[in-house]
């Protein structure tokens, strides 16, 4: 193929200038990303090769190596991994080819502060370059392909790219960085290893770098010896080390790895800026033998809702990669989570099909389940940091005990306020884990606007005699606050709990007692207030429905289209008339969720 000009898709075009405009406070990630394809290529080639060990060619160790040249203001990422022909540098360096991008581009408002936000999430890949470079020339070769077919690609970022044929010996990619001015501080080993030390030190490949040594100036004036003599400075060795511990994190033991490189590990497969709430690390033994790292992000991706979004767990079997998003591994109302599992137990050429039904999937599974709902729980138990001394209970912790009570602290609210509406969806989900569940969630109620309060909080400030949880859903917190329906339980000070999140109506068609206490909605049939009503009440209402007999009727027959029944009730205090829907009927809330589904 002679060199063509062609143009990136609309999408790229805007992720470049959102990329080179918006990441510069954190430069340096470039490197990271372009590590990461890097390390990615390779583990495409071992996949493949489990299946034509050709691909191999004449190298077998897999690695990356990282130059640069100060003088031709370069700095090159190399691998031997899987390499691109010319069409897939077309179609993956010039298209955006995943839905999940192009809906992140098109959620993208203009406003650089929550569109940096965005990104950062999102994870920017190759085009991070751009951000230090002001050109970018790839080079590659894909594994099996001839010598001659090799692909140049190059572009400067705006608008168009070129690609033509080349011959390359090597198998594989370099990418190679025209540094900007301003970047030039990337043309260093010392800053290199630095970055590299901080993202990429779990990268299970080695990552190369050329030996340096420093070199004393030529003597100008062999009699003046001080004055005489050139500066001296940093000279390649021709001689190249591993700059990484090439080690994977979970594969190492737990005493060993600080929490930062816990956190390091998170951000570095989440793309995520922040650090994680918390992870569990674990390797399980037994009939399944695997190793668990898995991760509670501190914010919701921006697509969390969409239930048919990929995963976030990472398949290994003995720590060759498999696949990214592996859903069989978690249920889909845990997608928030992040991490990896390295099996030792499955074949390394599964599938996702093979992977549904494998027995060791289903017990990683359950495994998994477990400990992220452990996790969950340990961060309810903790959420608030422990009181002052007043109750003496703080006392007897050791400062040690305090400070990790307090560095917890809160983690759980924060949580419940950007993934309590998932969790939700266990309860129709995952059947053998409902209870567990049930426990976790937290709503607002009539006592307290803020999600906080648990199906135990509830029940411990149940008045005496009121034998069940009662709730009430609507689309807002003001709306369920002032129904007309919660009169009555005003009066007489009980407590109702306000659910406002959409699955909220849903997700109690699975829960219908908590701990042998049944859930009430108060906007269903005739609330039997049971114990809680006194005998006079019911009285009056039994003669006000006599009394009112005729009128009734004939409100009957002047609604009969609209209403089933119409009948006196107790349950209102200030306002003359409500709605209800009958015991079993469906709640107008979720009447009006279907209706707009276009059910
Ligand atoms: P992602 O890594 O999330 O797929 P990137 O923007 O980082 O997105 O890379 C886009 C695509 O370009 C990759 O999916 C891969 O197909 C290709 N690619 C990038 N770098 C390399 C490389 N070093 N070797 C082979 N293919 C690569
Ligand atoms: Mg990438």
């Amino acid at each position: 193929m002679s060199k063509q000009t062609l143009s990136f898709q609309a999408e790229v075009a805007q992720l470049l200038h959102l990329v080179t405009h918006s990441l510069y406070s954190n430069k340096e990630i470039f490197l990271r990303e372009l590590i990461s394809n890097a390390s990615d290529a390779c583990d495409k080639l071992r996949f493949e090769a489990i299946n034509d060990s050709g691909l191999y060619e004449n190298a077998p160790n897999l690695e990356v190596r990282v130059s640069f040249d100060k003088d031709a203001k370069t700095l090159t990422i190399t691998d031997n991994g899987i390499g691109m022909s010319a069409q897939e540098a077309i179609d993956h360096l010039g298209t955006i080819a995943k839905s999940g991008t192009k809906d992140f581009v098109s959620k993208l408002s203009g406003d650089q502060k929550t569109d940096s936000q965005l990104i950062g999430q999102f994870g920017v890949g190759f085009y991070s370059g751009f951000i230090v470079a002001n050109k970018i020339t790839v080079e590659s070769r894909r594994a099996g392909m001839k010598e001659t077919e090799g692909v140049r690609w190059i572009s400067g970022g705006a608008g168009n790219f070129e690609v033509e044929t080349i011959t390359r010996p090597e198998r594989g990619t370099s990418v190679i960085l025209h540094l900007n001015d301003d970047a030039l501080e990337y043309a260093s080993a010392w800053k290199l290893k630095g970055i590299i030390n901080k993202y990429s030190d779990h990268i299970s490949l080695p990552i190369l770098m050329e030996k340096e040594e420093w070199k004393d100036g030529e003597l100008i004036n062999p009699s003046d010896e001080n004055g005489g003599r050139q500066p001296g400075g940093m000279v390649k060795t021709g001689e190249w080390e591993t700059v990484n511990k090439a080690n994977a994190i979970w594969a190492r033991a737990k005493k060993d790895i600080s929490a930062d490189e816990y956190n390091e590990f998170y951000k570095q497969i989440s793309h995520d800026q922040e650090a994680p709430l918390a992870y569990t690390h674990n390797r399980v033994e037994g009939s399944t033998e695997y190793t668990q790292l898995l991760y509670i992000p501190g914010k919701a991706p921006f697509d969390l809702y969409n239930r048919d979004k990929s995963a976030g767990v990472k398949l290994y079997v003995k720590r060759v990669f498999i696949m990214d998003d592996a859903e069989a591994l978690l249920p889909t109302y845990l997608r928030f989570v992040k991490g990896v599992v390295d099996s030792s137990d499955l074949p390394l050429n599964v599938s996702r099909e093979l992977l549904q039904e494998s027995r060791d999937v289903k017990a990683i599974r359950e495994g998994c389940t477990k400990r992220v709902l452990g996790m969950l729980e340990d961060l309810a138990k903790h959420d608030k940091a422990p009181e002052a001394s007043a109750d003496g209970v703080t006392d007897v912790l050791s400062a040690e005990d305090k400070a990790e009570a307090e560095k917890n602290a809160g983690k759980y609210t924060k949580f419940y306020k950007e993934f309590g509406a998932v969790l939700k969806e266990g309860l129709g989900e995952d059947y053998s884990n409902k209870d567990r569940i049930a426990k976790l969630l937290r709503f607002a109620s009539t006592t307290s606007d803020t999600a906080s309060v648990s199906f135990a909080d509830y029940k411990a400030r149940m008045k005496e005699g009121q034998e069940a949880i009662y709730y009430i859903t609507a689309d807002t917190l003001a709306a369920a606050k002032n129904s007309p329906q919660l009169e009555v339980f005003k009066k007489k000070g009980i407590e109702v709990l306000l659910m406002t999140d959409r699955v909220d109506e849903w997700a109690l068609n699975y829960v219908h007692e908590f701990d042998g206490t049944p859930l009430q909605s108060v906007a269903k049939g005739a609330v039997d207030l049971g114990k809680l009503q006194d005998e006079t009440e019911k009285k009056a209402a039994e003669e006000a429905a006599e009394a009112f007999k005729p009128l009734l009727a004939k409100l009957k027959e002047a609604l009969k289209d609209k209403a089933e029944d119409v009948r006196v009730t107790t349950r209102l205090v200030d306002s003359p008339a409500c709605l209800v829907v009958q015991d079993h009927g469906m709640s107008t809330q979720l009447a009006r969720m279907l209706k707009q589904a276009g059910q």
